[in-house]
């Protein structure tokens, strides 16, 4: 991995300490990959703290310490530098909280996987929630949707810090498709218009009524992406939406729990074996094969990141 700088923090007694922020998206982690913040932290002496972004930080690191860290722990840093996307806060929604009105975490990760990182003339922040409780504080971030009984509220101009800002409503849309095409045309104007500031200042440079003039009109029309093209939810539950199809997988490309069974035999038949050994025996039936891998460890009683990890292990070794 190529190193990556921790960020220096207060000065004790005249030592140097420093802390790395894995990215975590959505904030869903696994308990293999838990364990490793825990691993790091024995081996390194170093302190864990939960962060307002949903992460985890390690701190208290020597700087020798630092890239042995990220070594050990094989994740990607959360941002490398501040002008970016720098985090994009997604409440549990329908997946699991019984108040949801609409699924956050399915709206959240396509934003999360098409933006997280993304240049832009400031830092942003974007915040998804599955209802009016806005559980993260979706309008007090750059660009936040706050799910309905109707649809989604799509909001902007939102930041807490020194100067903090309630965001501007933008719209209220019926779909998660025009609440991505909303998101989609708020961004690419920002980025296209804006000098060095902040969402919320540049709405506040230009007026509300120009700013929605310029990012209004046919969702249903604005320019999205191609559906192969959009982005999957890496999440167990989601796989199986209508409207997002899952891309073919290429040979080369990861197995995931959202990838369908049909493409895992056609691409990686080495692996079949392993599909077999939970009890599959119904490869050739073209209704099973159309699920996702995560629909099918649920069927036949595994847990679905098991079974990736025999799948990615036979896919590797072929
Ligand atoms: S915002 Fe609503 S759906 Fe999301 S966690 Fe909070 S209460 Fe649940």
């Amino acid at each position: 991995m190529a190193q990556i700088a921790g960020n220096l923090q207060r000065i004790k007694n005249g030592q140097r300490r420093y802390a790395i922020t894995p990215r975590i998206p959505a904030g869903f982690i696994q308990p293999d990959q838990l364990q490793k913040y825990i691993d790091v932290a024995n081996k390194f002496n170093a302190v864990l703290k939960l962060t307002g972004s949903q992460r985890i930080m390690i701190t208290n690191l020597k700087a020798e310490d630092v890239d042995a860290a990220w070594e050990m722990l094989g994740m990607e840093p959360a941002y490398m530098v501040s002008n970016r996307v720098r985090s994009v806060k997604i409440c549990p929604g329908t997946t699991f909280c019984k108040r949801a009105k609409q699924d956050s975490v399915h709206l959240g990760m396509q934003l999360e996987r098409k933006y997280l990182s993304q240049e832009m003339p400031s830092k942003m922040k974007i915040g998804v929630s599955g209802c009016p409780n806005s559980c993260t504080e979706s309008r007090m971030k750059d660009v936040g949707v706050i799910g309905t009984v109707e649809g989604w509220n799509v909001y902007a101009g939102g930041s807490g810090g020194a100067h903090p800002r309630i965001g501007d409503l933008i719209a209220e849309v019926a779909t998660e498709k025009e609440a991505l095409a909303l998101v989609d045309r708020i961004i690419e104007y920002y980025k296209a218009n804006a000098q060095i500031e902040r969402m919320g200042e540049f709405i506040e440079r230009i007026g509300l009524e120009a700013f929605k003039a310029a990012v209004l009109g046919d969702l249903e029309g604005a320019p999205t992406e191609p559906k192969a093209a959009e982005p999957v939810v890496n999440l167990p539950g989601h796989g199986n939406d209508p409207e997002v199809e899952a891309p073919r997988l290429e040979p080369g490309q990861p197995i995931t729990p959202d990838t369908i069974i049909r493409d895992i035999v056609d691409t990686y038949p080495v692996v079949v074996p392993v599909l077999q050994s939970i009890g599959m025996g119904c490869l050739g039936c073209p209704s099973s094969t159309m699920e996702p891998l995560w629909q099918a460890a649920e069927i036949h009683g595994v847990n679905v990141y098991d079974l990736l990890d025999k799948l990615e292990t036979a896919r590797k070794g072929a």
